[in-house]
């Protein structure tokens, strides 16, 4: 039983066998060339598909941000799920599960653990392949997303032939591989770096969660993860204008022509809960508690020094006393 466990926390080569050959496969763009239009299309595709997976994967399915009818629903599950980061469904709940433990021992990719692991290997790892269907009850009624969230691979794999069609093997390679690519690690530095780099405004107490605006510049507004730890529900995460969210705005947008509702934001109340005064330094909870270990070795080792000491001490005084008492035994026997 021990030995299944520990074998499902490795990584499952086979499974992980079509993201390494997408990852081999980049330099052969230098064979087949690129020029304007394959970057412009890949800055498109990553932008596009990055506001997919913040707007929609995160904000809309694993937190309720806001609401959307069935078709939009569908379109934006869809359009996220063409960045070939599994399905909607597998996505939302696992994201589910990180926030109910977030870096305790039971989250799923706590960088606690290591930063590739909470990068890429939680996984590639056989533990985490299949879909926590009881996280994600309210989605899972719809039959639409459950097909998709099985057959999850089609709408990338499209997109991918008609990129091929339009432009060659370049276009395939740098408009949608590289971009592609660049997406996953785009994303996946939220659930490494995320937890690590970067400053903290409120105190979440039981995670590690950062503010970073370069993070939040590349995923489109996801690096302001300590903002948004502390409101889970907000569709808003860069709480200030001078944090730049890009999804937000689009799903602002995406209100005014009525293709949202109910966007949640947060309130006065919860921007002022939990906050960090002015000058505290708070180093997150595994900061504090590597911190606690080293004072604690740190005093383990000065009552070691000590003891040592003073047993150095007390056999230097007994040798010096073993050295006095004969000679003073012998100047006795001489005055006799
Ligand atoms: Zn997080
Ligand atoms: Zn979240």
């Amino acid at each position: 039983m021990k030995k299944a466990k520990a074998r499902s926390d490795r990584i499952d080569w086979l499974h992980a066998l079509p993201m390494l050959l997408v990852h081999l496969s980049l330099p052969l763009a230098f064979w087949t060339g690129a020029g304007w239009n394959e970057a412009i299309v890949c800055v498109a595709l990553y932008v596009v598909r990055m506001f997919f997976l913040t707007a929609g994967y995160h904000r809309y399915f694993a937190h309720r941000a806001y609401k959307l009818g069935r078709p939009m629903q569908f379109l934006m599950a869809v359009g996220g799920t063409t960045a070939a980061q599994k399905g909607v469904l597998w996505w939302a709940a696992h994201h589910r599960d990180h926030h109910l433990y977030s870096d305790t021992e039971r989250d799923i990719h706590s960088p606690t653990k290591g930063f590739w692991w909470s990068h890429m290997v939680w996984f590639l790892c056989g533990k985490h392949k299949e879909t926590k269907f009881d996280r994600i009850r309210d989605f899972a009624v719809y039959p639409e997303l459950r097909w998709l969230n099985r057959w999850w691979i089609v709408p990338p794999a499209l997109l991918g032939v008609v990129c091929w069609l339009f432009g060659g093997w370049s276009m395939l390679l740098v408009g949608f591989l590289l971009s592609t690519v660049l997406l996953w690690h785009g994303t996946f530095t939220i659930n490494s770096l995320s937890h690590v780099w970067g400053s903290r405004r409120f105190d979440t107490q039981t995670d590690d969660s950062r503010n970073n605006p370069v993070l939040a510049l590349i995923t489109l507004g996801e690096g302001w993860h300590n903002n948004h730890h502390h409101v889970q529900t907000s569709a808003r995460q860069g709480f200030y204008w001078w944090e730049i969210d890009v999804s937000y705005y689009a799903i602002k947008v995406l209100s005014w022509l009525r293709l949202a509702k109910d966007v949640m934001t947060p309130t006065a109340k919860q921007l002022a809960r939990h906050r960090l005064k002015k000058g505290t330094h708070d180093f997150g909870k595994e900061a504090a508690r590597r911190l606690r270990n080293a004072r604690k070795a740190a005093g383990r080792y000065y009552d070691e020094k000590k003891q040592d000491l003073v047993q150095a001490v007390d056999s230097a005084r007994r040798a010096a006393e073993e050295m006095v008492q004969p000679a003073a035994e012998r100047s006795g026997s001489d005055a006799s």
